[in-house]
């Protein structure tokens, strides 16, 4: 059995090359994403895993994969919004996904920015990145004195909750779905502005669908206290960013940090150095002191790139050779 793997980066080689000794099957890396252009690579392939942006919405693609034989499409991500998944069922193709890589990823990414948050780092790193050493005035909070607000208490928030209840923080939710394991942990309220009224940090864990785009608005900024932070590790659009930033700017809102934003396609990752940002948002967002700006890194951790590798690749064969998979996705 042969596979090809679309969009292999370097630090996957490693773990590729491991899967491939451990499960021995080939598996060739290529560096470029699934394409109308290239889709013929395919031919004497039994399957294919992908991990890309660019969208697989031509109707060739998914006409020409069932043409070479293949059977599923296996995807390294959680997401499969790149997918059209009419046009998989039309031609007979399984898609899988990795519904979750490392949960814990992401939540300590959060954790170590709600920290860095509280001991106002980002001022005191702005101050000493030109010789103001002085600490006068920057008192920072601890954490166990703290209440932290999760919204959306799923694998990502819930896991995020038992890393805050840890520290000593006294932990509060809001999520429709109420879990029996998460209830020795946190205290689940029955709406989200009681949770915005009463925590010091919210943390948004929601996913993005049309009832969450927006989901923290002008409205809801509002709801929270003025010395509270704001953090979003889940998907850039769950925030009116304008709104946001208004509140940053009239000091509604202590500070915030970002693991995701809107547009953020046209940035994170890119190297940009010495040129003008491409987005205003994410300049007036850089330019404050109390933000926190990460390129969307909460899912990239070294366990969670072994896990995408292992169950997409894992998926892909139960698919070639038994017909199903736990991680498939319709
Ligand atoms: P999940 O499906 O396990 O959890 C989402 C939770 O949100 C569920 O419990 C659901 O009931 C709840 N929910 C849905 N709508 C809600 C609402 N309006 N108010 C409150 N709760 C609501 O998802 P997950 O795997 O924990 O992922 C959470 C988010 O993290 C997603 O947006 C995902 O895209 C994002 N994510 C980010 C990174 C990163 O690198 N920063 C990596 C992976 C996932």
């Amino acid at each position: 059995m042969k596979l090809l793997m679309f969009s292999v980066r370097e630090d996957e080689r490693p773990v590729l090359k491991a899967w491939e000794e451990r499960n021995g099957i080939e598996v060739t890396p290529i560096t470029d994403p699934l394409t109308t252009e290239n889709v013929e690579l395919v031919i004497g392939y039994d399957g294919i895993c992908i991990q890309q942006r660019v969208e697989v919405t031509e109707e060739f693609i998914y006409e020409k994969l069932k043409e070479f034989g293949i059977k599923q499409i296996s995807l390294r991500t959680a997401g499969y919004d790149i997918i059209d998944l009419k046009l998989a069922k039309k031609y007979d193709l399984k898609i899988t996904s990795v519904p979750a890589y490392s949960p814990t990823s992401v939540a300590e990414l959060v954790v170590m920015q709600a920290l860095r948050l509280i001991r106002n780092s980002p001022i005191v790193e702005e101050n000493m990145s030109h010789g103001d050493f002085r600490w006068g005035g920057l008192i920072a909070k601890e954490i166990n004195t703290l209440t932290v607000g999760i919204i959306g208490a799923g694998k990502i928030g819930g896991t995020a909750a038992r890393l805050f209840k840890a520290l000593g923080a006294n932990v509060i939710a809001f999520d429709p779905v109420q879990r029996e394991d998460l209830k020795d942990t946190l205290t689940y309220l029955n709406a989200q502005k009681e949770v915005l009224e009463k925590a010091d940090i919210i943390s948004l864990h929601v996913p993005l669908d049309e009832k969450t785009k927006h989901l923290i608005d002008a409205e809801a900024l509002k709801q929270m206290k003025p010395e509270a932070y704001l953090i979003n590790a889940a998907r850039g659009p769950v925030i009116d960013v304008e709104a946001l930033i208004n509140a940053l700017m009239q000091k509604k809102l202590a500070g915030a940090a970002l693991d995701t934003l809107p547009n953020e396609q046209y940035f994170f990752n890119y190297d940009l150095t010495g040129q003008v940002l491409p987005d205003k948002n994410l300049e007036k967002l850089m330019n404050m002191n109390n933000v926190l700006i990460t390129p969307h890194i909460g899912f990239y951790t070294t366990v969670a790139v072994q896990n995408m590798i292992d169950i997409a690749l894992g998926s892909a064969l139960d698919i070639i050779r038994i017909g199903e998979s736990e991680n498939e996705v319709s």
